[in-house]
């Protein structure tokens, strides 16, 4: 029987193929949009009788490899959760982005550990590992996740947590699209009903300045504080708001989750007392806002290559090499963003899962576009980078370009990723679960 789904010249598929992140375009055999746990299983199990490779995509925020002739599984349409506030935790469907867990944990005054864009997708960023504001103070959202339901390559349905299937538990937290489609899971939330945070923008004059300000700043601050800074230089286009437009601009992103609001301001100010500013957004605001921070525009697909390392220490030295490729007189044709890690970041889950990167004091991330003397603009910062670098990178801030055979290297400690490869042979021998970061050949071969 032929897979229900929509073919090449059928009705949405172009729609359908395409996600955020343009970087690859994918052109599957056949695209299934699912409404249940039983949609998703027979896509699968129809893939392994044709010989196709699986793909899903929820937003496509963060790509891969091209789905080409695969069965490509569409999960928006397993949008549901279910907010437990006497156990401070929510089950989500597959196709569930950030913004609806934050809604509905906010009306409990709790908080899920989602990253900094509301629109990015629950289960994929889960399954990567997940940094986002509240990570120093409660660590990776993988490191809470207490079950998961995932369709594996025999066409199963499985329940999987930490006494059910131990070993996928492990795996799937950090390594998981390698292993299965993922239809729910259920995740801790916590008691954080409001922010001190929000932007503060620093214009080309500062700049540097302000780049070993936050080295200094950054090494200070409790767990409670989350941040980051990202240089970019905007265009000079009408859309962009008068004070940032053509110009290099150095924005500082917090978010404090400490009870004591005026701790946060305290914090804030000592950043403040850098220099003017062309924009400050810092300021206490309801949890359910934590989007407005990083305010990521997500409405209109990009082609985005993205490559990171993760950092020991970001000092004094680190901020004038940064400063030097991607700062005001840089004229970087990308885009640079240095997150503070650390914390519990840092602590071992209380469940053991593959997720590595603990050793992480910061990321670097750079995004160019496709322009290959762009890209190796990129990869030369990166490269300046190494003397601090721990010798890992993140799965979830890496692009197509690391999507090799090699690529999974720097994102699991050698051990972890031998395991990985063994139990890669056990649960999905085929490789049907392909369209992903490789663990062992890549591409569609
Ligand atoms: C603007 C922006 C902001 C971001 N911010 C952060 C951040 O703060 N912290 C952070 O850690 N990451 C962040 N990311 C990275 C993001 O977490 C990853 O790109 C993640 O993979 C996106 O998941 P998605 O479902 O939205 O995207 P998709 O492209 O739809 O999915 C990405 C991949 O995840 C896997 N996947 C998705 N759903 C399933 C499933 N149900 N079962 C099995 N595999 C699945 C597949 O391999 C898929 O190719 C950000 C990305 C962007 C573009």
């Amino acid at each position: 029987m032929a897979i229900e789904g929509v073919r090449p010249g059928e009705g949405r598929y172009e729609e359908l193929r395409a996600g955020f992140n343009l970087a690859v375009t994918h052109r599957p055999a056949v695209i299934v949009e699912a409404r249940s746990v039983d949609d998703v299983a027979a896509a699968v199990a129809a893939a392994v009788r044709e010989r196709r490779p699986v793909g899903v995509m929820n937003t496509g925020h963060g790509p891969s490899v091209p789905a080409d002739g695969a069965v490509l599984i569409r999960t928006g349409r397993l949008s549901r959760v279910d907010v437990d506030p006497f156990r401070r935790t929510a089950r989500v469907e597959a196709g569930v982005r950030w913004r609806d867990v934050i809604a509905a944990a906010a009306r409990h005054g709790l908080a899920p550990l989602n990253g900094s864009s509301p629109d990015v997708g629950a289960v994929g960023y889960t399954l990567g590992g997940g940094v986002g504001l509240l990570a120093r103070r409660y660590g990776f959202a993988a490191d809470h996740v207490r079950w998961l339901d995932v369709v594996t390559a025999d066409g199963r349905v499985r329940r999987v947590d930490g006494e059910h299937d131990p070993v996928l538990f492990w795996a799937l937290r950090g390594a998981g699209a390698n292993f299965g489609v993922v239809t729910a899971m259920e995740f801790d939330l916590f008691p954080v009903a409001t922010l001190y945070g929000g932007e503060l923008c620093f214009g080309p004059e500062a700049g540097e300045d302000v780049l070993h300000a936050y080295a200094a700043w950054a090494r200070t601050v409790p767990e409670t504080m989350a941040s980051s800074v990202l240089l970019l230089r905007y265009p000079d286009d009408p859309a962009v708001p008068p004070q940032l437009r053509g110009r290099h601009v150095t924005h500082l992103r917090l978010a404090d989750s400490g009870a004591d609001p005026a701790a946060g301001r305290e914090l804030a100010d000592r950043l403040r007392a850098t220099g003017p500013r062309l924009v400050d957004t810092v300021r206490r605001m309801p949890y359910a806002d934590v989007g407005t921070i990083h305010h990521e525009p997500t409405g209109t697909p990009v082609a985005a290559f993205d490559r990171n390392v993760l950092l020991r220490e970001y000092d004094d030295d680190a901020a004038a090499v940064l400063g030097k490729l991607a700062g005001p007189d840089a004229d970087a044709p990308f885009l640079t963003e240095v997150r503070a890690w650390g914390g519990a970041l840092s602590r071992p889950p209380s469940v053991p899962n593959v997720v590595a990167s603990r050793d992480a004091a910061f990321s670097l991330l750079a995004i160019a576009g496709p322009e290959p003397a762009d890209r190796a603009a990129r990869d030369q910062l990166l490269e300046a980078m190494a003397p601090w670098s721990t010798g890992g990178s993140y799965p979830n801030f890496s692009g197509v370009e690391d999507a090799t055979p090699d690529g999974a290297r720097p994102h699991y400690r050698s051990d972890d990723l031998a395991r990985l490869r063994q139990l890669k042979e056990q649960y999905d021998p085929d490789r049907t679960f392909r369209v992903t970061f490789p663990l062992t050949g890549g591409g569609l071969t």
